[in-house]
């Protein structure tokens, strides 16, 4: 579905693209990984023929990009960051318009309508104004009208920020159920257990380049021992000098919190017996251990 080669994308003098090739087939759900900064948007307006690249080959669905860019985007659905619904019209009519600006016709559109509204879950709010509607509904809407062309592949970016915990829940169904229908998902995240849950496959970026492509267990397998204890409290920095840097396979002091990775717990753990002080979290490791293993622990912006 996507064939990405050696992009290249440099804004003034600094080169934010430097030689990214992948590529997604049919079906996957594919996850874009990395601090604020590191060239996912760019790689995904690359992709989408809304940015020029320098130098490189992109073929989006049999179709190079950007030269036939605007073909390529009639089997595309785009779900931007934030929704840029229309606030003058309703949730129907948001859709309609939608519709009319990829060329379908009034009696295309309309019968498309239903499905979304049923996908989206607003059969109810139908003919409610924007503004009537909670965060994770309009992002729901917003999923919805990017699917109104029926495409084959979609493009997220960041399609859970902002919205709570049960909200959350519900926009994964409704991607699963799109993937359960064979569609292609490809898109950007920073919650890790968002990618972890969805995406077949990931790629952890920064700096233009990536770090890793693999599905999210592998990476977690190839990178990280399988236990991680987390200690904190008071008293944390001396027992880390006296031994968590000796019996953890790897460890590093956060702030108050220190990440202990290890093959074997039960020495590390043996030390914290008597310290009440301290307070211990016993978890397997995860997306998130692998991203900060590559990306730093460095604040971005
Ligand atoms: P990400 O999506 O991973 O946060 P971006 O692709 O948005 O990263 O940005 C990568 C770098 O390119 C950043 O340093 C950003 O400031 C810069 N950048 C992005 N778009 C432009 C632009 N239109 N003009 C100049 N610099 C840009």
């Amino acid at each position: 579905m996507l064939k990405v080669r050696s992009l290249h994308k440099t804004y003034g003098d600094l080169e934010v693209v430097r030689g990214v090739s992948f590529e997604v087939a049919a079906g996957e759900c594919y996850g874009l990984l990395g601090p604020n900064g590191a060239g996912k948007t760019t790689t995904l307006r690359c992709c989408l023929g809304l940015t020029a690249p320098d130098s490189g080959e992109i073929v989006l669905g049999a179709l190079p990009v950007p030269a036939r860019a605007r073909e390529a985007r009639a089997h595309i659905g785009v779900v931007p960051q934030f929704d840029n619904l229309d606030p003058d019209f309703t949730v129907r009519e948001n859709l309609r318009m939608y519709g009319r600006y990829f060329g379908m016709s009034r009696a295309q559109v309309e019968a498309r309508v239903p499905w979304l509204l049923e996908y989206a879950g607003l059969i109810d709010k139908a003919d409610a104004p924007i503004d009537a509607l909670s965060g994770g509904m309009k992002r729901r809407l917003t999923i919805a009208r990017a699917l109104v062309n029926d495409p084959r592949v979609l493009f997220l970016d960041e399609p859970t920020t902002g919205l709570d915990p049960q909200a959350r829940h519900v926009v994964w169904q409704r991607l699963k159920r799109l993937l359960g229908e064979g569609r292609t998902i490809i898109l950007t995240t920073h919650f890790m257990d968002e990618a972890q849950r969805l995406c077949d496959r990931v790629a952890i970026m920064d700096h233009g380049v990536f770090l890793a492509e693999a599905p999210p267990h592998d990476l977690i397998e190839r990178e990280i021992e399988p236990v991680v204890i987390e200690v904190y409290g008071d008293g944390v920095g001396a027992w880390f000098d006296a031994h968590a840097q000796r019996l953890a396979t790897r460890a590093e002091l956060s702030g108050d919190t220190a990440f202990c990775y290890c093959q074997d717990p039960q020495p590390l753990l043996a030390t914290l017996a008597g310290e009440t002080e301290l307070r211990v979290l016993r978890r397997a490791a995860n997306l998130e251990d692998v991203f900060l293993k590559l990306t730093g622990r460095d604040l971005r912006d």
